[in-house]
């Protein structure tokens, strides 16, 4: 290739948060970085665009709340945006009342019309009346849709991202440290970039040909499969369909995600974006809101990966590709569409600090 700048010696192929993660600290460290997105702008799936109109922050590809408990992740982070110390709430829709997720007292006492204390949370959920009664209307349905199989075939860690509380506490992650980017999530990822030694090229694909060109060595982020021209068969994703509408209210449901845990309803969650910012108070008070219904939906080569589908038959692919990998000793693969990982941003920042620049 004769179109590299020959001072950059490493190469972050995809600028999504572990690639920029990993372009920072290079270029800390006094290499000198070409970054290749193959989009239009940096940040993945974390991308978001401001609506004119409103001035709402639309998390482009679902939503995301930044939120950790590694305090090195959250130091990172935090030298490149300010945290606006937002903290998520998550409701969830069923037979027509809306309920506090997680499981816990609020949930549990509704529910159940019952006013239970804290101690005795434990010996009425052993009750298998009460935690199928559960199951079944907040965890079944939504994870028959989610998934598009039965919460029987699915990774059982996958349902337990969703914390089991014997208390009132409603946050949805258990994590001490959480929050929006007060000026956005684009703002953070261009402060990642803006750095003398860092190039960003968009709408630039690396492709395994590339390998040679660098003296140094290729961070990729891009799937791993795609990376190997899917030679084995492809790696199975589900991926997600959002349908997003301005509307002429000023609130639609009062917080920024409600699950509809009901099989029947189509999409599994609306997010409504001001929320995530009520530090904006012009925004808020504006009598126009934002919502967006997501829909999952079966991958297929051209989609976009949202989630990973861990089981067998895809943790024997995913070595098939690691081990061709593997032949490029200059090669490092990381990110959640590079590792096959369902990581949280957090663990995409703590795993991009961990690798050995
Ligand atoms: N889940 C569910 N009902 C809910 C919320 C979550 O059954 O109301 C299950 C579902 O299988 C989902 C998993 O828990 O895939 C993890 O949920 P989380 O909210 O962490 O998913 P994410 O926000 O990453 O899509």
């Amino acid at each position: 290739m004769n179109d590299i700048n020959q001072t950059d010696d490493v190469l972050v192929a995809g600028a999504g948060i572990w690639g920029c993660t990993i372009a920072r600290r290079l270029a800390e460290a006094g290499h000198r970085v070409a970054v290749w997105e193959k989009r239009g702008a940096p940040g993945g799936n974390v991308r978001c665009e401001t609506d004119s109109e409103t001035g709402i922050e639309v998390h482009a590809y679902g939503s995301h709340i930044f939120h950790t408990h590694d305090r090195e992740a959250w130091n990172f982070v935090r030298r490149f945006t300010e945290f606006n110390g937002y903290q998520h709430k998550v409701l969830a829709r069923h037979g027509g009342k809306t309920y506090h997720l997680p499981l816990g007292l609020a949930m549990i006492n509704k529910f159940f019309g019952v006013e239970l204390e804290p101690g005795e949370v434990a010996a009425f959920m052993s009750d298998e009346k009460h935690s199928s009664a559960i199951f079944d209307a907040f965890f079944r349905g939504y994870t028959s849709k989610q998934w598009g199989r039965p919460p029987e075939d699915i990774d059982p860690a996958i349902i337990k991202r969703v914390p089991v509380r014997s208390n009132y506490d409603t946050n949805y992650f258990n994590d001490y440290w959480q929050g929006i980017p007060s000026d956005g999530y684009n703002a953070l990822f261009g402060r990642l970039l803006d750095h003398p030694y860092i190039t960003l090229e968009t709408g630039r694909e690396f492709s395994i040909d590339d390998i040679g060109s660098f003296p140094g060595k290729v961070y990729y982020s891009g799937p791993i499969d795609a990376l190997f021209g899917y030679r084995f068969g492809a790696l199975p994703w589900r991926s997600l369909r959002f349908e997003t509408e301005r509307l002429d209210i000023a609130d639609f449901q009062g917080t920024s995600v409600v699950n509809y845990t009901e099989a029947e309803v189509p999409y599994t969650r609306i997010h409504e974006f001001k929320h995530y910012h009520p530090e904006l108070k012009d925004v808020m008070a504006r009598p126009k809101t934002i919502i967006c219904r997501e829909y999952p939906a079966e991958w297929k080569p051209g989609d976009e990966p949202y989630y990973p589908v861990n089981n067998r038959e895809s943790a024997e692919l995913l070595e098939k590709y690691r081990e061709e990998a593997a032949k490029h000793p200059n090669l490092i693969i990381g990110g959640r569409l590079g590792q096959y990982r369902y990581y949280d941003m957090d663990q995409a920042v703590s795993a991009a600090l961990k690798v050995e620049i």
